[in-house]
């Protein structure tokens, strides 16, 4: 017997960060508990019970050995054809704006057998697409075998049935050679990267402490590409860093036309407390943030229309995710490229990898018919 009807948790980075501060401003909270806690939920529900006191569990796990890394899809709750699967924990980069290595800890990975355990066991359950999951996915290295983050890829095409890998959100300057090659020669990597960016201006990264400046960034993208000519790259932009200049800004807006993204995530920077850029002064003042952002979407629209209209009577392998909500008898799924395609064709199953001819390009999605070859 329990006197709670209910017991009220907070979890996430928001409870790793403030912990049981957060008692003093909400009582009727009964547990705070941080990500890398995650696992023992079912212990902690029993403690609170039991004691009737409330729990706070926002210790970081920063070693292999200790870190429990939950099956990302429990057997019964498969929706679809696609899913995530966390590969790391934590970040080992000191990106000055950034909170996610205090409150996520340092990197820790998990092997490469049980992840390619697990990717099986959803493809038993119907998933043809897996997304690899990481703060820094690309920094992977298994801990017990000599595992790189492109061999990981490779030991997963080759060790199991998926049919598409993803995974996000690499860091630019861990993109190394290895990576390029499968780009190059695994079917089963998708043509599509989300290579993060902040800004076009060299005196912003390094004020950022993105470890990278943007000839090292050109470099890589040139590589890529090079390695998968219909590669898709969509990226993030902050705008407003601290003393962020009109010229610096202007840099950024070249250098994104220059990079030709298929898409962006554009933000106006904020403080965070507990970061190294929260000691700068946030300077930029809104109005002007404002404008810089809309200044960026509007060019970003403009390359994105583009580069959806260079798909116009080409053909698009497309895993179908369902129906189209928006209109009856279309499905939808996403290209290689990771753009929405919503599509006609008979006899089509959730599930299904068809190749849509593209007959109509819009800002943010592709339309087409199934091709009588497909
Ligand atoms: Fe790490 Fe990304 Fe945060 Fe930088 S922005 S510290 S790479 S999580």
């Amino acid at each position: 017997t329990t006197n709670h009807e209910k017991i009220i948790g907070v979890c996430g980075c928001v409870a790793q960060e403030e912990g049981a501060k957060l008692l003093k401003r909400f009582p009727e909270i009964d547990l705070i508990f941080g990500p890398d806690q995650i696992y023992r939920l079912p212990e902690l529900l029993e403690l609170v019970e039991s004691t009737n006191r409330p729990a706070v569990a926002t210790e970081l796990i920063n070693t292999a050995e200790d870190y429990h890394f939950l099956d990302a899809v429990p057997a019964t709750r498969l929706h679809g054809p696609t899913a995530f699967i966390t590969i790391m924990k934590g970040c080992n980069s000191h990106c000055s704006y950034c909170i996610v290595p205090k409150v996520r800890g340092t990197e820790v990975y998990r092997e490469a057998r049980d992840i390619i355990r697990e990717i099986e066991a959803m493809v038993e359950r119907g998933c043809r697409e897996v997304t690899l999951l990481g703060q820094n996915v690309n920094s992977y290295r298994d801990p017990k075998a000599e595992t790189s983050f492109a061999n990981l890829i490779r030991l997963i095409a080759d060790n199991t049935n998926i049919n598409r890998i993803r995974f996000t959100s690499p860091h630019p300057k861990d993109v190394k050679e290895d990576l390029v090659e499968e780009y190059a020669h695994n079917a089963k990597l998708c043509p599509h990267i989300h290579l993060p960016l902040q800004s076009g201006a060299d005196s912003v990264l390094k004020r950022m402490r993105r470890a990278y400046n943007t000839g090292i960034y050109r470099e890589k993208v040139a590589k890529l590409r090079n390695a998968r000519v219909d590669l898709a790259m969509t990226s993030d932009i902050i705008v407003g860093f601290p003393s962020e200049t009109a010229e610096e800004f202007e840099q950024t807006l070249s250098f994104v036309e220059e990079m030709q993204f298929d898409n962006i995530y554009a933000f106006k920077y904020s403080p965070r407390p507990d970061t190294e850029a929260f000691a700068l002064e946030d300077d930029v003042p809104l109005n002007v943030k404002d404008e810089r952002l809309s200044r960026l979407l509007t060019l970003q629209s403009k390359i994105a229309k583009a580069r959806n209209e260079a798909h116009l009577g080409t053909m698009q392998e497309v895993l179908v995710e369902g129906p189209d909500k928006m209109a009856s008898g279309r499905w939808m799924g996403k290209s290689g490229g990771n753009k929405v395609v919503n599509f006609t064709g008979n006899a089509i199953l959730r599930g299904d990898i068809v190749n849509v001819e593209i007959t109509k390009a819009n800002a943010n999605s592709l339309e087409g018919r199934v091709g009588v070859h497909g």
